[in-house]
């Protein structure tokens, strides 16, 4: 991180909450069940779909948990009702993954089986290193049990990658779905590239990976080599969009609001043009939603996490015309 970013990290604590509230607004959709809604009606006018995030992570008591296994239901039954082209990531810490791994996996159990009515996928989140293995076996248990409306995450930084990768697409078959993006959190050496290069040739190598394995493949990167590499590799896989998915022989079975074989998806707030541009190519594109009151300590901790996120947070508010969804 340069000078301006430690600068601004340093800051942070300081900044008055409406400085950061109006901030995060670009990042979050508000503070509550119908703000996102609301926002989601709007944008699907420029054809996006929606990937939905209660904020709030890693619980300290299992009765917490019960705010999410609530909240997320009640987010099932409105985006039901609103017929959106929505979807939910959840994160397996918020559910007690690392307080109680059985009672993790029942209340994930049960939030998938109300999904699965409404045929909504479900996609875990991916968190740090600690709950890498737990949040993969969520998933893998999930399947083994017939429930097959959840894919994870895999984070290209790590080096597992590849093989987790291999492993999870032997497992669950056709019904293998993954978002792959290059990993928010700053993991040890031993365990992860830290250097811009080699962290996207190596979410560039999990993305064709993927693509070979038969995986759905959900891209999240606003980043140009990433997204280029994607669209090449798409291409020379025969993929793209209104094609039917050439790596299946029959057709795999998936949730409604699936792309043929992959998609792209962008952070809400995250360089919406090329998102745009995308979408007018005729690419599925999703954006994953947050919303809920938790926007001040998720703003502040993925800050803390990545503090390169800093410098697009002072460019928002030295530059406010480019605070633009
Ligand atoms: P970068 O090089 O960081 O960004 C490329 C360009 O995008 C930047 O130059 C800038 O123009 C723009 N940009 C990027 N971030 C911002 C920002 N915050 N504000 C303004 N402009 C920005 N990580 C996990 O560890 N686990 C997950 O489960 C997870 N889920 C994700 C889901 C989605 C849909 C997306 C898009 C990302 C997710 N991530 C997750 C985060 C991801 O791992 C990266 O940390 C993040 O996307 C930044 O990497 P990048 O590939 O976009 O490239």
């Amino acid at each position: 991180m340069g000078l301006f970013g430690r600068v601004i990290v340093g800051m942070m604590p300081f900044t008055p909450r409406f400085i950061i509230n109006w901030v995060a607004k670009r990042y979050v959709a508000g503070p509550d069940l119908d703000s996102a809604i609301r926002l989601m009606s709007v944008m699907s006018a420029e054809d996006a779909c929606f990937t939905v995030d209660v904020l709030g992570e890693e619980i300290a008591t299992l009765d917490e948990s019960q705010f999410f296994i609530d909240e997320y239901s009640r987010l099932i039954d409105a985006i039901a009702d609103s017929g959106l082209d929505a979807n939910l990531s959840i994160k397996p810490t918020a559910f007690g993954l690392l307080i109680d791994d059985s009672v993790a996996h029942a209340n994930i159990e049960r939030l998938l089986h109300k999904a699965a009515r409404h045929d909504i996928f479900v996609r875990l989140d991916m968190e740090d290193h600690r709950v890498t293995k737990g949040t993969i076996d969520v998933a893998l248990a999930m399947h083994e049990k017939g429930l097959t409306n959840i894919g994870v995450v895999l984070q290209g930084r790590l080096f597992r990658t590849s093989s987790d990768i291999s492993e999870i697409s032997e497992a669950t078959g056709t019904a293998t779905d993954f978002r792959i993006c290059k990993g928010i959190y700053l993991e040890p050496s031993d365990i992860a590239h830290s250097d811009y290069r080699a962290i996207v040739d190596a979410t560039n190598k999990a993305i064709d990976l993927m693509l070979d394995s038969g995986a759905y493949t959900a891209i999240a990167s606003h980043d140009t080599p990433v997204i280029e590499h994607s669209l090449s590799a798409l291409e020379s896989r025969g993929m793209g969009p209104g094609k039917a998915d050439p790596r299946h022989e029959t057709e795999v079975t998936r949730s409604a609001d699936k792309g043929p074989g992959y998609e792209f998806q962008f952070l809400l707030g995250v360089r919406g043009d090329v998102r745009r541009r995308l979408a007018g190519e005729g690419h599925i594109t999703r954006v994953y939603v947050p919303y809920g009151t938790k926007w001040y300590e998720y703003s502040m901790r993925r800050l803390r996490e990545n503090p390169e996120v800093a410098s697009h947070v002072a460019k928002a508010l030295l530059m406010p015309w480019t605070n633009r969804r």
